[in-house]
């Protein structure tokens, strides 16, 4: 059996007539640089709320999808953007009500010192915008981020991506903190810990000639593995850094839109007020929309010497979509549903936590979970290649997950915001026999 780029023989052999000849047509015309999720790939063509359907028919529950929050071609996104498409699509550079009703009422969610927002197509475009008001604003370059941090792809927020690899060099004005992570380091220990390497990065640094502008920090720490506990613990480490002239730039793409449960934005589970904060992924529901909201002085002097245009960045149907969002997240109370939906799920995952002792760690908030796989309690060795099975096992009995953290031991779970307690029961009930015959 050939190898097909990147698959064994053995899940070659797994694959349809059809998947096969998609996986050859992609890498013959897209190209060596793209990765699929799971051994057996899936030909998704359809979603509806918190199901996804493969080409024939089968269908999973989307417990990954942080894009399409609130459900998968959620109707009243769908009647908003068919809406607007059908009267203007344009930029801008014309007068429009679409974009500042919603920039008022998006705004209207922040602290009121964050009142101003810019639009962009990407979260990689909102956290480069926010590194360049940054620099324009304290004088600096320099940016801190935590050791597997991921906040995009432009070139100088992928040389600010450790989680990318070794294959792609952090830029010299990066400099890298340990990962929060309160199961590793103690629960009582995280937030001096934190503080210390932030310290550490901003004299490491200033030694090296660079001046510091921003310390950037994912409001779940996503990739770093789902650091959420305990609540507060960036305090010391944001406070300290605005002490030394820097700011804090608060990467709410994983972490913003209610995810977190109980509240919109989470900065605010960890009381705290960023300079800027940038948006992507569940804002437009799959509409390519995102966003930094900005403090006016942090603002003024990247608005005094740059001029701001973004072809496609708030154009009135990619508004019309992120205004019906917030509308199904208010008028819906998924902030509730988060909150109560998150609970009973986090409860469920501990109690199969009590029957298998590969389950190291049941952590996150409001919907964004974090399970860590451990062959050993007390030496909390990773079970990287249990994770594996765990998130492949789940995928061939209908449900979709991934894996994170330094060792890949970690499943990453991001059920849609509307998820319901029979969601929550599927999840479980479907683990579990994964887990059982796992042994
Ligand atoms: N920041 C974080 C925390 C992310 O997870 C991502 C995307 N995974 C980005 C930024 C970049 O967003 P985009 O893919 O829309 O450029």
């Amino acid at each position: 059996m050939t190898m097909i780029n990147g698959f064994t023989a053995t899940d070659a052999e797994r694959l349809s007539a059809t998947e096969r000849a998609l996986i050859e047509r992609r890498e013959r015309t897209l190209g060596p640089a793209y990765r699929l999720f799971y051994e057996h790939p899936l030909h998704i063509v359809r979603g509806e709320g918190v199901w996804l359907y493969d080409a024939d028919g089968k269908r999973y529950l989307d417990a990954y999808n942080n894009v399409a929050s609130i459900g998968h071609c959620h109707p009243h996104v769908v009647n908003a953007l068919h809406a607007q498409a059908q009267v203007l699509n344009t930029h801008t550079r014309y007068l429009h009500e679409g974009i500042l009703d919603y920039a008022e009422k998006l705004l209207a969610t922040f602290p009121p010192a964050l009142n101003q927002v810019m639009f962009t197509c990407t979260g990689s475009e909102a956290n480069d915008l926010a590194l360049r008001i940054a620099r324009q604003h304290t004088g600096g370059t320099g940016l801190i981020v935590t050791e597997l941090a991921y906040h995009g792809v432009t070139e100088q927020i992928a040389a600010a991506s450790p989680s990318l690899g070794a294959g792609v060099p952090l830029g010299d004005f990066v400099r890298t903190v340990r990962a929060p992570d309160a199961y590793r380091l103690g629960a009582e220990n995280v937030a001096r810990l934190f503080a210390e390497d932030v310290r550490a990065a901003i004299d490491d640094l200033r030694r090296c000639g660079i001046k510091p502008a921003a310390l950037l920090l994912d409001g779940i720490f996503a990739s770093d593995g789902v650091l959420a506990d305990p609540a507060g613990f960036m305090q010391q480490a944001v406070a300290l850094a605005r002490e030394e002239g820097l700011l804090y730039i608060a990467d709410e793409v994983q972490s913003g839109f209610a995810r977190t449960g109980a509240h919109m934005w989470g900065f605010e589970r960890h009381g705290l007020q960023p300079d800027i904060v940038t948006l992507g992924k569940p804002m437009g529901n799959g509409q390519p929309i995102a966003a930094a909201v900005v403090r006016a002085e942090v603002l003024e002097a990247f608005g005094r010497n740059a001029r701001y245009f973004n072809t496609f960045g708030g154009n009135p149907v990619s508004c019309a979509a992120a205004n019906a969002v917030l509308e199904v997240i208010q008028g819906e109370d998924l902030l509730s549903n988060c909150a109560a939906i998150g609970a009973y799920f986090k409860a469920g995952l501990q109690g199969l936590a009590e029957r298998y002792p590969l389950i190291g760690d049941v952590r996150g908030a409001g919907l964004f979970v974090g399970v860590e796989l451990v062959t050993d309690r007390v030496s909390k060795a990773p079970a990287t290649e249990a994770t594996r099975q765990v998130v492949n096992g789940l995928r061939e009995r209908g449900v979709l997950i991934s894996s994170a953290g330094p060792a890949a031991n970690i499943l990453k779970i991001r059920p849609q915001l509307i998820f319901q307690r029979e969601h929550a029961d599927l999840f479980i009930d479907t683990l579990d026999s994964v887990l059982r015959d796992l042994g």
